[in-house]
C-alpha cells in the first residue's frame, strides 16, 4: 500500500538555504506502479507530481514511461521512497553519472536497442529500396554536417523520382535534436511503406502519382551518431567543437540545430554554449541548418512535418504577441486534424495541439520566410529515447498521422502559374495575398522552374497580386477558390517597356 508522507517531498526539493550540499545521486532507482497523480511526464505539466521528467538537466528523473519511473537518487532519497511505500529498487549504483544515465535510458546493455537504426543503416536501407524501386526513390545530398562533414541526405519519392515534377511537394524531416530518434524511425518506416505500397495500395499510389514527397530522416547526423553509437544518451545538439579545443562529444557541447534558423533568431534558445538550447553565434551558423535551407530553396514545399520527441503534441505556427499567424484559418485546422489522428501511447486519447512561438525554430522560419506550413510533431511521452517495446506503436500512430496530413496536400487552394506574357517562359515572381499576408511574413514566390505557387486557402474570394521587377504588376481581385481541389490561376506578366 502506498502511504504519502509530506516529509518525503521535502527531502526531494532540497534543504534550506545555507545547508550542506546534497550528496551525489549515485543510485539509479526504478519505481513501479507510480500513481498518475505522482508522476509528471512533462516539465510544467500539471502540478504536484512528485516525479517530474527532468528533460535535459538529467540530474534526477530520467524517464516516466507509463507508470514506471527511473530516477537518480541519493541514499537518503531512496530510503524516503521506501518509507513512503513506493515500489522502489536500486537498479545500479555508480559514481559515474554517464554510466547511470546510460543504464537508465539505454537499458541493461548500456547500448541503444537494435530497433533504433544508425544513420549508416538508414542510408543503406534507403539504398536497397532505391535499387529495388529506381523509379520511386531518388537520393540527393543537401549538405554535410558542421563538425565531421558527414553527408546529409534527402530522398525524393514520386512515380518519377529522377525528375522534379510540377506538383505540390511535402517534406518530412527528423532528428534536429540528436536523441529525438523516433523521427528517423518514422520516416524510414514511411519510406518502406511508400516503396512497398506503390501500385498495390491505392492511397500510396495516389500520393506518389500526384505529389512529391521528400524525406530527410536525420538532419543532425553527427548528434544522432553520438546517440546510436551508444556514446552518450543525453546528446541533443550537434557536435560542433564550440570551444575549439579539438575535443568533441563531451556533454553538453554543441549547438541546438532547432534554434539556428533565421526568424527572430536572437529571441530563441540561449546564448550560453553550455545550455541545451544554445543557438550558435549567428543565424545559419550550422551546416545542418544550411542544408535544410538549400533543400527548401530548391523545392518549394506546400506542407512539412518536423518530427521531435516528446510529449505527444503538435505545434504549429504561431502565436506572436497574442496574434495568430496570417494563415491561421488554414494552418490551425490542419494541426487539429493531424493531432486528432495521432493516438497517444496509452491508447486513451490523441495528441494535443498548441501554437508555437515565433522564434528561431524550423516552423517559424519555414512558414514565416518561405511560406511552408510546417508542423512539429512531438512523438511519444516520458523519455526522448523510449523503451523498444513502445517504438512500433508510435510508428504506427504516426503513419496514420501522415495519412491524415497528406489529405491536406490536395487543397483547397490556388494553383498559381506565372509566365512571361511574351515568351511564355515560367517566372519566379512574388505572389502576395494582401488580405492575408501581413508584414510578419516574407512575400512568397513562385518557383523558377515551373512558375508555380501552390497556395492552400479557405474556399471563397481572394485577391492576388503578382509582381516581379521588370514586369507590370498584375492585380487579380475576387478569385474564387473552390471548396475542394486546386483552383487554377494563370498569370501572364507583361514585360515593362524600356
Ligand atoms: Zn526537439
Amino acid at each position: 500500500m502506498l502511504r504519502i508522507v509530506i516529509i518525503g517531498l521535502l527531502l526531494l526539493v532540497g534543504g534550506p538555504v545555507g545547508a550542506a550540499p546534497e550528496p551525489p545521486r549515485n543510485l539509479l532507482v526504478e519505481i513501479r506502479h507510480v500513481p498518475a497523480a505522482m508522476r509528471t511526464p512533462k516539465i510544467g505539466e500539471g502540478s504536484g507530481g512528485r516525479f517530474s521528467f527532468d528533460s535535459y538537466k538529467r540530474d534526477r528523473v530520467l524517464s516516466v514511461v507509463r507508470d514506471t519511473v527511473l530516477t537518480l537518487a541519493t541514499k537518503e532519497e531512496f530510503a524516503a521512497m521506501l518509507r513512503d511505500g513506493f515500489e522502489a529498487k536500486v537498479v545500479m549504483e555508480s559514481a559515474d553519472h554517464l554510466t547511470l544515465v546510460k543504464r537508465g535510458i539505454y537499458g541493461p546493455t548500456l547500448r541503444p536497442d537494435p530497433i533504433f537504426h544508425s544513420y549508416a543503416q538508414i542510408v543503406e536501407r534507403a539504398g536497397q529500396l532505391a535499387r529495388a524501386h529506381p523509379q520511386l526513390i531518388a537520393r540527393m545530398q543537401i549538405g554535410e554536417t558542421t563538425q565531421f562533414r558527414r553527408p546529409i541526405y534527402a530522398f525524393r519519392l514520386s512515380n518519377d523520382a529522377a525528375r522534379p515534377k510540377e506538383r505540390p511537394a511535402v517534406l518530412f524531416d527528423g532528428v534536429h535534436h540528436a536523441d529525438e530518434v523516433m523521427g528517423a524511425e518514422i520516416i524510414l518506416a514511411l519510406m518502406e511503406k511508400l516503396a512497398a505500397g506503390y501500385g498495390r495500395d491505392p492511397e500510396v499510389t495516389a500520393w506518389l502519382d500526384t505529389l512529391e514527397i521528400y524525406l530527410v530522416p536525420v538532419v543532425n547526423v553527427d548528434g544522432h551518431d553520438i546517440i546510436t553509437s551508444g556514446r552518450d544518451p543525453r546528446w541533443r545538439k550537434n557536435v560542433r567543437d564550440v570551444n575549439g579545443d579539438g575535443v568533441t562529444g563531451v556533454y553538453p557541447e554543441g549547438v541546438d540545430v532547432n534554434r539556428g534558423y533565421d526568424f527572430n533568431w536572437a529571441m530563441g534558445g540561449s546564448g550560453n554554449p553550455d545550455d541545451p538550447s544554445y543557438r550558435g553565434s549567428f543565424p545559419f551558423s550550422e551546416a545542418e541548418n544550411r542544408a535544410m535551407r538549400r533543400l527548401v530553396d530548391e523545392r518549394q514545399f506546400l506542407l512539412s512535418i518536423s518530427y521531435h520527441s516528446q510529449f505527444e503534441v503538435v505545434f504549429y505556427p504561431w502565436v506572436w504577441n497574442g496574434m495568430p499567424a496570417p494563415d491561421d484559418a488554414v494552418i490551425r485546422p490542419i494541426a487539429t486534424d493531424l493531432a486528432a489522428h495521432l493516438r497517444t501511447m496509452d491508447g486513451l486519447g490523441t495528441y494535443a495541439v498548441s501554437p508555437g512561438g515565433p522564434s528561431s525554430q524550423s516552423y517559424p522560419w519555414l512558414y514565416g520566410r518561405r511560406g511552408v506550413f510546417d508542423f512539429i510533431v512531438e512523438t511519444g511521452k516520458g523519455a526522448h529515447i523510449l523503451p523498444a517495446t513502445e517504438v512500433p506503436g508510435i510508428i504506427a500512430a504516426n503513419l496514420e498521422g501522415v495519412r491524415a496530413f497528406l489529405k491536406h496536400a490536395r487543397g483547397p487552394g490556388l494553383a498559381v502559374r506565372i509566365t512571361d506574357a511574351v515568351t511564355g517562359r515560367p517566372l519566379a515572381a512574388e505572389v502576395w495575398l494582401p488580405q492575408i499576408e501581413n508584414e510578419t511574413v516574407s512575400r512568397r514566390e513562385s518557383d523558377a522552374r515551373f512558375g508555380r505557387r501552390w497556395r492552400l486557402l479557405t474556399p471563397g474570394k481572394h485577391n492576388v497580386i503578382v509582381s516581379r521587377e521588370g514586369y507590370r504588376t498584375a492585380v487579380v481581385n475576387d478569385v474564387v477558390v473552390a471548396g475542394s481541389g486546386w483552383t487554377p490561376l494563370e498569370v501572364r506578366l507583361e514585360p515593362e517597356k524600356r
